[in-house]
């Protein structure tokens, strides 16, 4: 737990959230900003500012959480499109710093942007692929 934290206030019950699920690792609450109409967040209770602070043992486990989230929540909305998303860091767009998934309903007409893709970049070598193998 970090006090300063506003997602571990919520674990914590300092202050309220719309709770749809909770389990020994993981809340899952609604987004008090959302994306679009549905929008979930799944937080775990270990306090990790990126995937790279979080448990391997979350990890596995937050995806299979997700899905069945996702199923509960297209019988209420009825979407069948979605976004999981994930951010980490500020440059990435991470406004709190407890790691958290995105659960995003996606409707025909709705306001979610993602990045616009660019031209072929000659930059990006098989070197490159290469030396990320390295470390693999
Ligand atoms: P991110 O930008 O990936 O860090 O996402 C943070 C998300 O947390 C945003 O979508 C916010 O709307 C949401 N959020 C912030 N405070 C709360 C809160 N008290 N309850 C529910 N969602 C929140
Ligand atoms: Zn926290």
């Amino acid at each position: 737990m970090d006090s300063n934290c506003i997602f571990c206030k919520i674990l914590n019950n300092e202050i309220p959230s719309k709770k749809i699920y909770e389990d020994g690792d993981f809340l899952a609450m609604l987004d008090i900003a959302p994306a679009t109409k549905g929008h979930v967040l799944i937080v775990p209770k270990e306090h990790a500012t990126t995937m790279s602070d979080l448990s391997d043992e979350k990890l596995s486990k937050i995806l299979i959480l997700a899905k069945k989230i996702i199923e509960a929540m297209k019988k209420v909305h009825g979407f069948t499109d979605y976004n999981i998303i994930q951010n980490n860091g500020r440059l990435a767009g991470q406004t709190v710093a407890h790691y958290h998934l995105h659960l995003i309903p996606r409707y025909s007409v709705d306001e979610v942007s993602l990045w616009s893709p660019h031209e072929d970049d000659p930059s990006v070598t098989e070197e490159m692929a290469e030396q990320v193998r390295k470390y693999l």
